[in-house]
């Protein structure tokens, strides 16, 4: 039995498909990765929802969950149910990238190959520690694909820089708490000339991030949301435990809700680790 992932080939010319209990990812330009689904670690890459978390201080409201029913039922049963809303963008989400141009994919748009692929995670969480302005640089890229080998096309960029461990303090997290204002935001995320590099030059999958934004905090012209959303490529901001996924080798699953027309919305993220 044959489960396909979508269509057999997308445009950057990769094929995944699962195979009762292992999933292949089949590179067009090199040997296949096989995932063993029994031999493998499945990490959660993913801030829980709840009355904590965390939105652009400017969101008009948080994420919401009202209790319709909880309780024994009449009939003798155990029933409950509930009502949630949020805003698209908080929380471990997706930036569809018609969220920075207006010809770009909806949420329910983006092609499932650029939301299922494999990962690479470049770590700067040590010089973000010391500076909460760091941006990943063009050296960084060429720093890590000296070690690791040239980022392939197709690839989900995850940047690492430490920040998730400061969830759910807003002040730690943000740099500033202030409701309704952004412009005292402090954190590290993506460069813009990196950005041009993994979307233009690699020709990455989608570029994810364990802040906020993949603009850093300070940023007032959202250069790094731009340079994707141009490219098509999606953004997945406030992911956690990175520190568990290795820099190259991982598969990561990032399938955000369905919202037809939306430009973003919460997302599971996952990452598959062989052992
Ligand atoms: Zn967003």
């Amino acid at each position: 039995m044959t489960l396909g992932f979508g269509a057999s080939r997308d445009v950057h010319g990769w094929a995944a498909r699962l195979i009762v209990g292992l999933l292949v990812i089949v590179p067009a330009s090199s040997a296949a990765q096989t995932i063993n689904l029994a031999r493998s670690t499945i990490v959660d890459l993913t801030h829980p929802l709840n009355a904590r978390t965390l939105y652009w201080p400017t969101a008009p409201s948080r994420f919401k969950l009202e209790q319709l029913a909880y309780g024994p039922t009449p009939g003798g049963w155990f029933y409950s149910a509930y009502a949630f809303s949020a805003p698209e963008h908080g929380g471990t989400h997706l930036d569809a990238p018609i969220h920075f141009s207006a010809k770009g994919a909806t949420a329910d748009r983006v092609p499932l190959q650029q939301l299922v692929a494999s990962a690479v995670v470049i770590d700067v969480s040590a010089r973000a520690a010391s500076n909460p302005d760091y941006l990943l640089t063009v050296a960084d890229i060429t720093a890590f694909e000296r070690t690791h080998g040239r980022i392939a096309p197709g690839s989900i960029v995850l940047l690492r820089t430490g920040w998730s461990t400061r969830w759910p303090d807003a002040k730690a997290y943000l740099g500033d708490d202030t409701p309704g204002d952004a412009s005292k935001l402090r954190f590290p995320s993506f460069g813009p000339d990196a950005a041009t590099l993994l979307v233009r030059e690699r020709r990455v999958a989608a570029l994810g991030v364990d802040v906020a934004s993949i603009d850093y905090g300070r940023s007032t012209d959202f250069r790094v949301h731009r340079i994707a959303a141009e490219a098509n490529v999606p953004g997945l901001e406030n992911l956690t435990s990175l520190d568990r996924v290795p820099a190259t080798g991982a598969l990561v699953i990032a399938l955000p809700m369905k919202i037809e027309g939306g430009s973003g919305g919460p997302v599971r993220v996952i990452a598959i680790i062989p052992r």
